[in-house]
């Protein structure tokens, strides 16, 4: 078997795909997605040779990048069609919003931090994703100015949904998030909105870092 370059991630992009697909991931868009954005180029140095394992990895400011499936699932719930704006609140290392961007028309995304708003932006400008805004700010709040969005995604987790954020979602609208205590059960939620109220499903059992209040006061 020929050897790999040096630089190339020990678990294959092959692999990848195979294991989103054996876990229930069905939506080819969201596949397609998944197989275009090199995932290498949005984690630490160290980690790049298992950037393609399935499994959540640190990153800048204490923060991790979601774990593949995790997002494979979320945008899959999300069902996007080609005409949406979207809202992600907790950037992190703008992973989840490259995969988003190459489904949608448009993303904001909010994070806390100011090093990982910087960064994120550099690495979806260096990869030509021109459809994303990396905003910094408190994503408790939302982004109305940008609003309303068709979907919003929050990838941290709070204990009740930000009331902020429902007022942000259009009509016909879907929103999902992970919710649950910090150190206890979290499940990922999906709510849709409609003329008569917010229907609310329960779905997967996760494990997200906290959403935090604010905009974070270190960098
Ligand atoms: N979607 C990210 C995963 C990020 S982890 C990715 O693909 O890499 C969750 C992120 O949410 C962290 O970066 C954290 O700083 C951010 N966060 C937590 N509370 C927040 C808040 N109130 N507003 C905005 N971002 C927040």
């Amino acid at each position: 078997m020929p050897k790999s370059p040096p630089h190339e991630p020990d678990v294959g992009r092959m692999e990848f795909l195979l294991t989103l697909r054996r876990r229930g991931i069905g939506d080819q868009a969201v596949l397609r997605a998944l197989d275009e954005v090199p995932r290498e180029r949005f984690v630490e140095g160290d980690f790049t040779d298992i950037a393609y394992a399935d499994q959540a990895l640190p990153i800048a400011c204490g923060q991790t990048i979601s774990q593949p499936y995790v997002v494979a699932y979320m945008t899959e719930q999300l069902a996007l069609r080609p005409h949406h704006r979207v809202l992600e609140v907790g950037t992190g290392s703008g992973y989840q919003a490259a995969v988003l961007s190459r489904l949608a028309r448009e993303v904001v995304s909010v994070e806390r931090y100011r090093t990982l708003t910087e960064q994120a932006r550099g690495r979806l400008q260096a990869l030509g994703l021109t459809n994303v805004e990396v905003v910094v700010g408190d994503g408790f709040a939302g982004v109305p100015a940008r609003a309303p969005y068709d979907r919003i995604i929050v990838t941290a987790a709070a204990e009740q949904v930000p009331p902020a954020l429902l007022d942000q979602l259009a009509d016909n609208g879907v929103m999902v998030l992970p919710l649950g205590p910090q150190d206890g059960a979290q499940h990922i939620i999906k709510l849709t909105k409609s003329s008569t109220g917010v229907t609310r499903e329960n779905l997967i059992a996760v494990r997200f870092v906290p959403l935090l209040p604010g905009q974070a006061r270190e960098l």
